[in-house]
């Protein structure tokens, strides 16, 4: 580890061996990993904190975790360096159908519309992470401790003390929680969140359809959730089966046999029968937002700080904004001579970020509601908004340029 700057807590530092860093990032995902990857340039020296090496659950061979990275995001990744490590593992998705069973043909979404060669890319999430290791293997400003356990925190008025459980015991301006949907960083700084529990688990496998999917997407709503099948290269898909508890836990105790055949009868014909599915794996699905995502010296970033439903992918893309935007404020605050773990500096990271989070998270609730909703008439207004979508280009092309991401004003680069 290397020694930097002094300490400014007043912590007792003659018997143990303290290192002032100028921000630590607890948690190496997806999310915290780009945030180191878009400060390593800053000049600022950055410790990130991860308690366990991956773990990668493989189905057919692939990593059953996959995300969909929007194209919006794509620009950002690129910008960080990222993308050039993960381009050649990164399937295209050139159009999308959703449709369910009131509205027949549903809606058809495709790249061509708004003059973009991809919707988004699909990736496996441990090759996003191996990518941002690979853009940070050569920096000397940021240090990943892994396997490392944070024993205590403790909150002064300039920094926090972080210590470990091998008895390292670190001081910072701005402790960031980029630990997942359960933030122990969360939890420490006292900040509660609004949660809602669907009830649902969403089942992901691999799969190998009879036909090429030709970088088609597709998505399924169902009365117990949506079924979606995502192109990933190599010409498989990626299922993400989102179902009622019962149902997802009766899918996932089925035989592979009897698997496929429940998965061909719902998905239907469109890639020709469904040969082969891997290894299945189940997570719940909740809607969660933290109800601060900064405190004095403290900020939360991707699923720290909001989970969302699965069903339009956007996850982990959401998390990748937060970063970049954080990433810029504490730029800027170093640039301008500001303690960037002051309150002050904070609050213009979540001003920037609530309105992308709450209109992605206000969205998928209504999506969620009006495809799963018990609402009597409700499904008769589906079906209509599906034929009014479907046919109004000028509507539907500001829809996908807003959930691509491409819209939005979020750095791509840090400057
Ligand atoms: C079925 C499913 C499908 C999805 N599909 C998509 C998709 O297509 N597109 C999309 O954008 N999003 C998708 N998502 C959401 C996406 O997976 C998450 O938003 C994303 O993984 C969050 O990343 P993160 O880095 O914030 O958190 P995580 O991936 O949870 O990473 C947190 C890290 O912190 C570490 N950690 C936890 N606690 C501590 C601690 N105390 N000390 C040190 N380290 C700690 C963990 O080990 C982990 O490495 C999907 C989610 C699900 C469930």
């Amino acid at each position: 580890m290397s020694a930097h700057d002094v300490d400014r807590s007043g912590v007792d530092k003659s018997d143990v061996n303290v290192n002032g860093v100028d921000v630590i990032i607890v948690g190496a995902g997806m999310v915290g990993l780009a945030l180191a990857c878009a400060l390593k340039d800053t000049g600022l020296q950055i410790i990130v904190i991860e308690r366990a090496e991956p773990q990668v659950r493989k189905s057919l061979g692939r990593d059953c975790r996959v995300s969909a990275i929007v194209k919006g995001n794509v620009e950002i990744l690129k910008g960080l360096g990222v993308w050039q490590h993960m381009q050649a593992d990164a399937s295209p998705m050139r159009a999308m159908r959703i449709w369910d069973n009131q509205a027949a043909g549903g809606i058809r979404f495709n790249a061509a519309e708004i003059d973009q060669e991809a919707l988004g890319y699909l990736v496996e999430n441990s090759i996003t992470q191996r990518a941002m290791h690979k853009t940070l293997l050569d920096s000397d400003t940021v240090e990943l401790l892994c396997p490392a356990e944070i024993a205590e925190l403790q909150w002064h008025d300039e920094q926090v003390t972080v210590k470990l459980s091998d008895g390292h015991v670190l001081t910072t301006r701005l402790l960031v929680g980029a630990d997942g949907g359960r933030s122990w960083v969360r939890e420490q700084a006292g900040i509660q969140c609004w949660q809602r529990d669907y009830g649902q688990k969403g089942i992901v496998a691999t799969v190998r359809p009879e036909h090429a999917h030709r970088g088609h997407a597709f998505q399924r709503f169902l009365p117990t959730g949506p079924l979606a099948m995502l192109p990933m290269t190599g010409d498989l898909c990626s299922i993400v089966w989102s179902a009622e508890n019962s149902e997802a836990d009766r899918l996932m105790a089925m035989s592979d046999v009897a698997f496929l055949d429940a998965l061909n009868l719902t998905f239907g014909p469109m890639l020709g029968r469904i040969t082969e599915a891997g290894e299945r794996a189940a997570f719940p699905l909740k809607a969660q937002l933290a109800k601060h995502i900064v405190r004095e010296r403290v900020a939360l970033v991707g699923d720290a700080a909001h989970c969302i439903h699965p069903l339009a992918g956007l996850g982990v893309n959401l998390g990748l904004r937060d970063a970049m935007v954080l990433a810029q404020e504490i730029a800027d605050a170093n640039r301008f001579d500001e303690d960037w773990g002051e309150l002050d500096v904070l609050k213009r990271y979540m001003q920037q970020r609530m309105p992308d989070v709450l209109s992605v998270m206000g969205s998928m609730e209504g999506l969620h509601q009006v495809f799963t909703g018990s609402i009597p008439g409700l499904k008769d207004i589906r079906g209509l908004g599906m034929r009014v979508l479907g046919n109004a280009g000028g509507i539907k092309a500001l829809l996908m340029r807003n959930s691509t991401g491409l819209s939005l004003p979020v750095p791509k680069q840090i400057s």
